[in-house]
């Protein structure tokens, strides 16, 4: 398929880029920030977007496939809506009151699969929409290099659904408070997932890397057009970054003393080594008077 018909493709199907995506919930944090704070990824390569184009295949062959069994009750793109932004139920089979999420993966990835990142996003479709009345949810990964597909159920889990709201009410909150990006999270790494990965055809990189770990910064985008946090959740937005706040200076008090404390015994390890050294040749003289 030609370049244009794929970038046009792409962009029917973008959502406002300002906008919190439930189906990145799961995933870094600092990226949704960015941006619905208006920095500009990098344009997708032509790769990226065949990727995509295959996956709206794949979506389009399961749902015909749900569709021949329960012909005319199957929906599609349900919007999920929540206090943070919307979501997407690719699709929805009514007479099994069933929700069907599509992937694409490759060989190599089966022994990860169903990734957390994906579960994440069910997690959230059914947390919004299916939960109330008893949904069930499954992944379905097509495998590229075979046509196979692997099917992953879902069970809702009200608790990593909590710790997802917590996230995305991280994300609110420096969209609408600080109108900051969140940090890059302590754990990422320049030349790691999910910033930088190799494949065959060599290093890929977030689009947002350059804001990251490069050293050119884009000029600071305008700010104006951000959503208004909502009034209930304000107060419980402020308290988690100010809790997060000092979480984070207790952290780093803590490495601190353990600098602290690892020099304070490579002391004692010393002046011990050096007693004991002299203990040995007391004994060693002491040794030598009793033969
Ligand atoms: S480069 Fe890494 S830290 Fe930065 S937005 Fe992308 S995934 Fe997040």
């Amino acid at each position: 398929m030609r370049l244009e018909t794929l970038l046009a493709r792409a962009h029917e199907q973008t959502f406002d880029p300002r906008q919190i995506r439930l189906s990145e919930a799961g995933q870094c944090g600092r990226r949704q920030t960015l941006r619905a704070l208006g920095y500009t990824p990098t344009p997708h390569t032509a790769r990226e977007l065949a990727i995509f184009d295959t996956g709206h295949w794949v979506e389009d062959k399961i749902a015909e496939e749900w569709e021949s069994r329960y012909p005319g009750q199957v929906n599609r793109q349900i919007e999920v809506m929540s206090e943070f932004g919307t979501g997407h139920i690719e699709i929805y089979v009514e007479p099994l009151n069933h929700i069907v999420e599509v992937k694409t993966t490759t060989e190599k990835q089966i022994a990860r699969l169903p990734l957390s990142s994906h579960v994440a996003q069910v997690t959230l479709h059914l947390h919004y929409w299916g939960q109330a009345w008893g949904s069930t949810a499954e992944i379905v990964y097509y495998v590229k290099e075979t046509g196979q597909t692997l099917s992953f159920p879902v069970t809702y889990d009200p608790q990593r659904a909590r710790e997802l709201v917590v996230g995305l009410m991280e994300v609110k909150a420096a969209i609408e408070l600080t109108g900051e990006p969140l940090p890059i999270p302590d754990d990422y790494q320049a030349t790691s997932f999910p910033c930088a990965w190799y494949t065959l055809q060599g290093l890929m990189k977030c689009g947002f890397w350059a804001y990251c770990w490069g050293a050119q910064i884009a000029t600071e985008p305008d700010k104006k057009d951000v959503v208004a946090v909502a009034p209930p959740l304000q107060a419980d937005v402020q308290e988690y970054a100010q809790v997060r706040q000092q979480l984070q200076a207790v952290k780093t008090q803590e490495e601190i003393l353990e600098t602290r404390r690892d020099q304070l015994e490579a002391g004692f390890g010393c002046n011990l080594g050096s007693k004991a050294s002299k203990r040995t040749n007391l004994n060693r003289k002491g040794d030598d008077v009793n033969e």
